[in-house]
């Protein structure tokens, strides 16, 4: 679903990311891990279609992000363009972003309706059965306000499901919870990976990388040093980088 070779991106003279070389498959779960400034947000903001890189290719379903290959050269994308391509992406961040003035149901079906215009009737129906899936049938007419962290993130995921992407993002989405509501979101998480979702997380749960991931990648300083099955990355890493991470993350 994704491949990255040699993928740049620079805001101004700060270099950020200086190469990744990264891919993932239909129906793998991969773990983007490293230390804070390293890249993974812009590396993820890249792949949603929210930066434009500057170098090397970024494929997502065989298509260019942000650019059109015609006749052998790379055109840049319209907005229209990009944001249609943006709708086949689910993403989630560690802010939930919710509409505070919306229930759970209505900030689930929002995107559909406004950007596939199907009947709200049809949409209903739908966003009940993606909240049952987050195990929030019973909070369907309650607002953001009136729901846990735990819960807001899981009305976020449904919201992003209700999409039907082929490819969820990940951004940290449990960091901001108190420590216990963050089991709750991983067992989503690991629900959705259980059903054949293709997802690329950053997170900082190593314990979730191990069990769930299919792929444990290491950033720093805007490379991926270190990438493999999760055991051999967080449990024998090579890298001296991902040795000094993980001593202080664990
Ligand atoms: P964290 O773990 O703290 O979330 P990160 O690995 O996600 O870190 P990024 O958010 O990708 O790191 O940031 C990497 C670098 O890019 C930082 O130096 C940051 O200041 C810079 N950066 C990110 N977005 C922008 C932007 N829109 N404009 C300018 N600089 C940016
Ligand atoms: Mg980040």
């Amino acid at each position: 679903v994704i491949d990255a070779r040699g993928v740049t991106k620079s805001f101004g003279t700060n270099t950020v990311l200086r190469g990744i070389d990264l891919e993932v498959h239909p129906g793998q779960v991969v773990c983007l891990l490293g230390p804070s400034g390293s890249g993974k947000s812009t590396f993820l903001r890249c792949v949603n279609h929210l930066e434009r890189i500057d170098g090397g290719r970024l494929l997502v379903d065989g298509q260019d992000v942000g650019y059109e290959l015609r006749h052998g050269k790379l055109y840049e994308l319209t907005e229209r363009r990009i944001a249609r391509r943006r709708a086949e992406i689910g993403m989630v961040f560690q802010r939930f972003n919710l509409f505070p003035h919306r229930t759970a149901l209505e900030n689930v079906v929002e995107g559909p309706v406004v950007v596939r215009r199907r009947s709200r009737a049809q949409v209903l129906e739908r966003g009940r059965e993606l909240l049952d899936r987050v195990g929030l049938a019973d909070r369907a007419s309650a607002y953001p306000s009136q729901l846990s962290g735990g819960q807001q993130q899981r009305v976020a995921i449904a919201r992003a499901l209700a999409m039907e992407p082929r490819l969820l993002l990940f951004d940290e989405p449990t960091s901001a919870l108190d420590p216990e509501l963050v089991g709750e979101v991983l067992d989503v998480m690991r629900d959705l990976a259980r059903d054949g979702m293709t997802m690329l997380v950053v997170t900082h749960e190593v314990g979730f990388a191990r069990e769930v991931a299919d792929v444990a990648a290491f950033m720093a300083d805007g490379v991926i040093v270190e990438t493999g099955p999760p055991r051999q990355v967080l449990d024998d890493p090579q890298h001296e980088r991902t040795q000094s991470f993980l001593a202080r993350v664990l």
